[in-house]
């Protein structure tokens, strides 16, 4: 008999499971029905030998010191600040987010103040009544030629939909600057994990009162693994046997290569806003990973309808349709739902793992210690 099933080793399974094992003193079984732990953000070395991210580029940022301090327990880290640049249909590349260089290079300009960049902006966009859609946020603080540039082709691919039907929060999580940053993120620790995050992970969970199963599905064993309480972290509309209906994502298609070359790309990621072809990005790992390597391995995202649930679709009426699922998920007795999938919404690796230390921190305040019930 455990004292908890935990359905998911990703970030919101493994952070809970350690907690429970290791403060509790509790019996965990952890499943998952994909052949590995670290859920989407697991690594692994490809045929070259190069450090790769199965389910697409992952880079840890985060302003939550107590966040960083509880991952560091099991992990050293690798200092990383992570680049983009944009490539336009011509080959030029510029910075992104859009910054003072962007607008520069982009339109022949020398602007050498914010000032100037402000005012640059300003006399693009266009006033905008209610912002309510994403081509509003852009198109009212940078006008409509930034905005066809850089969000409406990727926005489309992206999303297979108009920024003009998508939420504001889309494109209110890309900023525009008015200085040379050119860095993508600006959070006060930006590290990788040293040796990647499959080996956090095995950290995490390696510990006595942990049993972990992989290629493991919920279904096939829910009345074989004896428990007493769960934590689902996968999608919550599959809990409920989608009985609402399903709630819908946007998917992606990942192809990994390996070239016979030192490097690729001079950053990071490069985005390809244009629809001229049909994947957003690119990523080179040893940007990410440091390591020396005389190949390099690359992925390119293409973004699909159908596949692996990755990014909630935020359109008002799934919001709705969630709100059905968590009413659901409320009045259910001793599952707790934590994590991207079973909250729906989208979380970056940091936001989990405060989600899951403080749905810890409620459990020890409404259950007691070995209760035994
Ligand atoms: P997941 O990692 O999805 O784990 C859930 C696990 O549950 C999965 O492994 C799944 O197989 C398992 N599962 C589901 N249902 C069942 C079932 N019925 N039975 C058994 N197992 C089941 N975040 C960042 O902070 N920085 C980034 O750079 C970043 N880049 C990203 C890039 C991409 C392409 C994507 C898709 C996401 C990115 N994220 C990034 C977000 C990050 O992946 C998530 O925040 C994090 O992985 C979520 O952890 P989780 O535990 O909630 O879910």
């Amino acid at each position: 008999m455990f004292d908890w099933l935990i359905v998911g080793a990703g970030f919101a399974g493994a952070t809970l499971a350690e907690r429970i094992a290791t403060v509790r003193g509790e019996k965990v079984c952890v499943i998952d029905r994909r052949d590995h732990v670290g859920g989407n953000a697991y690594d692994e070395l490809d045929a070259a030998g190069l450090l790769i991210h199965r389910y697409g580029p992952h880079i840890f940022h985060t302003n939550s010191a107590a966040v960083f301090e509880h991952l560091s327990q099991f992990t050293r880290w690798r200092a990383y600040e992570h680049r983009v640049l944009a490539r336009m249909a011509d080959g030029m590349l510029v910075p992104m987010p859009i910054n003072r260089t962007t607008v520069n290079r982009l339109n022949g300009l020398s602007l050498t103040s914010e000032e100037e960049v402000e005012a640059f902006f300003s006399a693009q966009a266009e006033p905008v009544e209610e912002i309510r859609t994403s081509e509003d946020v852009v198109v009212s603080r940078v006008g409509r030629k930034l905005y066809e540039t850089f969000f409406r082709g990727y926005t489309r691919k992206q999303w297979g939909l108009d920024p003009s039907e998508l939420d504001r929060s889309v494109t209110s999580r890309v900023p525009t600057r008015a200085d040379n940053d050119d860095r993508y993120f600006t959070d006060t620790h930006q590290f990788m994990p040293a040796d990647g995050y499959t080996a956090m992970f095995r950290k995490m969970l390696d510990h006595p009162n942990i049993t972990v199963m992989t290629s493991t599905d919920y279904a096939a064993v829910k009345d074989s693994i004896p428990h007493r309480r769960m934590v689902w972290t996968g999608p919550v509309d599959e809990f409920f046997g989608f009985r609402f209906g399903k709630l819908p994502y946007r998917s992606l298609t990942f192809r990994h290569e390996t070239h016979d070359q030192e490097w690729f790309q001079p950053v990071g990621t490069v985005n390809y806003p244009g629809e001229e072809v049909p994947f957003t990005r690119v990523s080179e790992y040893k940007h990410l990973t440091g390591q020396a390597h005389p190949k390099t391995s690359i992925t390119y995202e293409f973004p699909a309808a159908e596949g692996d649930p990755y990014y909630p679709v935020p359109r008002p009426e799934n919001a709705a349709l969630y709100k059905q699922y968590e009413a659901l998920a409320d009045a259910t007795q001793d599952v707790w739902f934590v994590g991207r999938l079973a909250t729906y919404r989208y979380y970056n690796m940091d936001q989990v793992v405060a989600q899951a230390l403080a749905t810890f921190r409620r459990i020890e305040t409404t259950l007691p210690r070995g209760d035994g019930g």
